[in-house]
């Protein structure tokens, strides 16, 4: 099979695996004339974008598509029906550099299935990261996908050469991880995030001493959750994120909806991805992190535990809380100001600047990016009070949802 045979259905079979937009790196360069390429600390690869509106790309691969594993929701799984196809390294390395040079990539995420066990993928994924940075001093961004039961050094080693590592927690309770991928061992899982962590934070330590302390991924490590190839709520979900976010000190857990993959299994929902409720996850995931909300404060109150799907998940809260609105923008605290809908967190930087020389008026929030239709009705400005009877009114959040269409008729 050629190369590019090979590439077609590799690069095909990692495309369900969200898990690879990454940031936070390291700063490298290859301006000393030795070696290749570069990295920017804060810049995503993968498909995300930078702050100028750019796309950044990276070449998102399996080694290989053959794995022992038998994950139902993996079109990989030993049972699927698809073609198959393996790289060896160089391959791989000969790929990237191409790529790199002819400026189609910034860098590798490479993942696997497991082929004969653990290690033996471990190290074969170790190997093209080793020979990348070793032989050809490539400085591009790379991130490794983790094999849960590797053995300790070969995480180190992968850790010395990758950006970030990723191990993917797949589901988030493990009674469906045991319906669903029957030879994945959540505790395995659990463990290796757990090692990653101790070498990052071993990593970011600054000893007393002049010795630094050994490179390991300094973009850290990710992960990825499905949805909606279970019957986990919301709730169930951004509690296990919150978790993973607490005990392992995760940069990311990303959120990806299930499809129904090419030759699904039975035993999975035959439904369209719920791109939706994705959406409305990463929103919930970005107020706990950013916005200082916790998880009940999210996810409470919905009906089975699900997150409302036509409105966001702070807008939900807010209309949750009436009680604690109108706020009064000219004195309200940070914290308050970021809970109210409409506001993000730059506006909100925006307003406590602005409010230190003048006042602010409904006319400054278009200045300040911040929806007006959304805001009004929670804040107090010098020119404006919503109306009591407005917050209270059981219709208020018919002024949120989207607007009805019309449907076509195709003809
Ligand atoms: S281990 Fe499971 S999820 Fe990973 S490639 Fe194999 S079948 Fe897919």
């Amino acid at each position: 099979m050629d190369v590019q045979r090979k590439l077609e259905i590799l690069a095909d079979a990692a495309k369900y695996d969200a898990s690879c937009a990454s940031s936070g790196t390291e700063q490298r360069d290859s301006s000393d004339g030795r070696g290749l390429g570069s990295t920017a600390p804060g810049m995503g690869i993968c498909h995300s974008y930078a702050p100028d509106g750019r796309c950044i790309s990276l070449l998102k691969v399996l080694l290989t598509n053959a794995c022992n594993y038998d994950c139902l929701y993996c079109v990989n799984r030993a049972s699927s029906n698809v073609p198959r196809a393996r790289f060896t390294i160089d391959e791989v390395v000969k790929l990237t550099l191409d790529f790199y040079r002819r400026n189609y990539i910034e860098g590798l995420f490479l993942s696997s299935g497991i082929i004969r066990s653990a290690d033996y993928t471990m190290e074969q994924v170790v190997s093209v990261a080793r020979k990348l940075r070793e032989e050809h001093h490539f400085r591009g961004y790379i991130h490794l996908k983790t094999i849960p039961e590797a053995d300790d050094t070969l995480i180190a080693e992968a850790g010395k050469y990758a950006d970030r590592l990723s191990i993917n927690i797949e589901v988030p309770e493990e009674t469906s991880l045991a319906k669903l991928a029957p030879e994945k061992n959540v505790r395995a899982i659990r463990r290796t995030m757990g090692r990653l962590r101790l070498k990052l934070d071993e990593a970011a330590e600054k000893p007393a001493t002049k010795t630094r302390p050994p490179r390991f991924a300094p973009a850290g490590q990710s992960t990825q959750m499905i949805v909606g190839a279970d019957g986990a709520s919301d709730q169930t979900i951004l509690t296990t994120s919150a978790n993973l976010y607490g005990a392992y000190r995760l940069k990311r857990v990303y959120y990806s909806a299930f499809s129904p993959i090419p030759d699904a299994s039975r035993a999975l929902p035959l439904i369209a991805p719920p791109l939706v409720r994705e959406h409305r996850l990463y929103q919930a995931d970005w107020l706990m992190r950013f916005y200082g909300f916790d998880v009940g404060e999210i996810a409470d109150g919905h009906e089975n535990g699900m997150l409302p799907l036509d409105i966001d998940p702070k807008l939900a809260w807010a209309l949750r809380n009436r009680q604690r609105f109108p706020l009064d923008v000219a004195s309200a605290s940070r914290e308050e100001l970021l809970r109210v809908p409409g506001f993000g967190r730059k506006a909100v930087d925006r307003i406590i600047a602005t409010r230190r020389i003048t006042s602010i008026r409904v006319a400054d929030l278009a200045r300040l990016h911040i929806p007006r239709n959304k805001a009004l009705p929670f804040i107090v400005l010098s020119d404006h009070r919503p109306s009591a009877r407005l917050l209270d009114t059981a219709g208020l959040v018919e002024r949120f949802k989207p607007k009805a269409t019309q449907l076509g008729f195709g003809f």
